[in-house]
């Protein structure tokens, strides 16, 4: 019984040592060394490049080593009838919040524009807003959506979500479903996007939704750049329907040089860095749900294959 960590960037030997330090005798590969393919049963997964997950013919659980598992839907390649897990932890949702709210404040106060203008040498004071002013809107009010949702009600802000079933959030309007939409878009002055991509959820952010936003609203997406669908930022924004967007996901990573995004002046862009899962945080739910495996136990977080998150 053995987990192979497959990921593309350079965090394979932190997440092996994480894993050891927690539990020293496992054995963990990383997919790059040569392992014994049979007794890997459990994949540890982070935008895995395509087919690395077909070798193993014991595999019984893929875990995605983020919140997120759209990645591993993408492989057509991937085992299927696997159960998929993700990462449900305090802190990657406190980090969230703290971006967010980092962003809707340099929004309210203007201090996206005033780096605009101080790059350009221009002195210019601007009409600043008050948190009591603001209603948001947030888009998926799953373990992130809530965690911010509740924050924001904290500082003052009015606060509504928008989920596929009902929720009871002290403070938080809840809108749900298709029916729920329109109402909820109607009174969202900045919208913030924590929806997984599914197919339904696929260029959600799009002209038909910005329309019903009113006119000066602010967009932000951390979720997927699957869900916005990027010409129709930019007509709404250059038409004057939006007053600007905070972006940190992307169609394709990292973002290529000559995208439109890159020079807009009312856009805030950040590189995907949103919120990370910490290794020392999320560690111990790998490790429970490997044991439960092995004990034939209810998995933690495990994904609803039906719903695709
Ligand atoms: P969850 O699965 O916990 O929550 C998803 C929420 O979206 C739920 O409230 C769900 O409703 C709602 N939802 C899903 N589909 C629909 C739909 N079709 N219509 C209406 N509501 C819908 O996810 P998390 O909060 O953990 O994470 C959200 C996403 O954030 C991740 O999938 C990932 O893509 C992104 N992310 C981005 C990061 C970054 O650094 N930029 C970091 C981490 C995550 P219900 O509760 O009723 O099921």
């Amino acid at each position: 019984m053995a987990i192979v960590i497959i990921r593309q960037d350079d965090k394979i030997e932190l997440w092996k040592k994480a894993l050891l330090a927690q539990q020293p005798d496992l054995e963990v590969y990383s997919y790059l060394e040569k392992h014994p393919k049979e007794k890997i049963d459990m994949a540890l997964v982070w935008k895995h490049p395509n087919g690395a997950l077909a070798p193993y013919p014991n595999l019984k659980l893929i875990a995605s080593s983020g919140a997120g598992v759209d990645f591993i839907f993408e492989d057509d390649t991937a085992p299927k009838n696997l159960p998929i897990t993700r990462v449900v932890d305090d802190m990657l949702a406190k980090d969230m919040s703290e971006h967010v709210l980092a962003v809707i404040l340099s929004h309210l106060k203007n201090l996206d524009r005033y780096r605009v203008n101080q790059l350009k040498g221009i002195w210019q004071p601007m009409q600043y807003h008050r948190i009591s002013d603001f209603t948001i809107g947030i888009l998926g009010l799953g373990a992130l959506g809530k965690e911010l949702a509740g924050d924001l009600v904290k500082y003052g802000f009015k606060v509504q979500g928008w989920s596929n079933s009902q929720k009871n959030i002290q403070g938080v309007t809840s809108f749900v479903g298709e029916p729920g939409l329109g109402e909820f878009l109607k009174t969202t002055q900045i919208l913030v996007c924590l929806l997984p991509l599914t197919e339904a959820t696929t260029g959600i952010l799009n002209k038909e939704l910005f329309k019903q936003l009113p006119k000066g609203a602010f967009v932000i997406n951390v979720a997927r750049g699957g869900h916005l669908v990027d010409e129709d930022l930019l007509e709404m924004l250059n038409n004057g329907h939006l007053s600007g967007a905070g972006l940190d996901v992307y169609h394709q990573e990292p973002l290529p040089k000559e995208h439109a995004f890159w020079n807009h002046e009312k856009i805030q862009m950040t590189p995907h860095y949103a919120s990370v899962s910490d290794t020392d945080s999320v560690v111990p739910q790998i490790l429970e749900n490997h044991n439960r495996l092995l004990n034939n136990k209810p998995l933690l977080n495990e994904v609803v294959m039906d719903k695709g998150y």
